[in-house]
């Protein structure tokens, strides 16, 4: 894999964890915009207090903090060690935005296609590492309940998850997903993927794709 990758879909279906598990098979970094942000807001620093109070409310925190955030994680000038990239872009208008400040299209854009329902449970029953931000659910959870399986770290429901919350983001993403559907789909990068599976079988088809993908660049 040279280029970022990209995993896209509805809040819930997977893809911090899907995200995680690439980086470890691959050796690539993984970057979650929920994981910036949290970690962000944990920490304290510029955009801290914004944030708390828009996660708390199921708002995005716009542009400016989410890329803000990317950017600085990313580096300058732009790292070359393949990256794998959950949670951006948001809406269409960012697509012009990512590929500035990564310095390049992505390679491939997963479509995780998970049913709302089942989001929905997914939703309310994942936790998230207060140490290493590693994200569990009933898809992929954790060896020893309540425990990180990376660190020891304890577990706890995002702060983000609260049942109020959850239902405006999900409309969010449907109501502006399609632009960013509809543009990688004309780049030829959009692959789309049963997100519905345990991760462990959809990590095994999104491998698949990477392969495929590298193999074809060759030739
Ligand atoms: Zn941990």
């Amino acid at each position: 894999m040279e280029g970022p990758i990209l995993i896209l879909g509805i809040q819930g279906a997977g893809k911090s964890t899907l995200g995680r598990l690439v980086a470890e098979s691959t050796g690539a970094t993984h970057l979650s915009a929920g994981t910036l942000l949290r970690r962000r807001e944990s920490a304290g620093g510029p955009w801290a207090r914004e944030i708390a109070s828009r996660l708390s409310r199921g708002e995005g925190v716009g542009t400016e903090i989410s890329y803000g955030l990317l950017a600085e994680s990313i580096g300058e000038p732009p790292r070359r060690s393949p990256l794998v990239l959950d949670g951006y872009p948001r809406i269409a208008s960012q697509i012009s935005l990512l590929r500035d400040t990564l310095g390049c299209d992505p390679e491939l854009a997963f479509l995780l296609n998970v049913p709302r329902p089942i989001a929905i449970h997914r939703i309310l029953g994942r936790e998230v590492c207060g140490s290493c931000d590693a994200a569990y659910g009933p898809g992929l959870p954790p060896r020893i309940t309540g425990v990180c399986d990376s660190c020891k770290g304890a577990l706890s429901p995002r702060k983000d998850d609260l049942p109020s919350a959850v239902s405006t983001r999900l409309d969010g993403w449907s109501n502006y997903s399609r632009g960013i559907i509809d543009h990688y789909k004309a780049e030829g990068t959009l692959r789309e993927i049963d997100g519905s599976r345990p991760a462990d079988e959809v990590l095994v088809s999104v491998l698949a794709e990477i392969g495929n993908s590298a193999t074809t660049a060759k030739h």
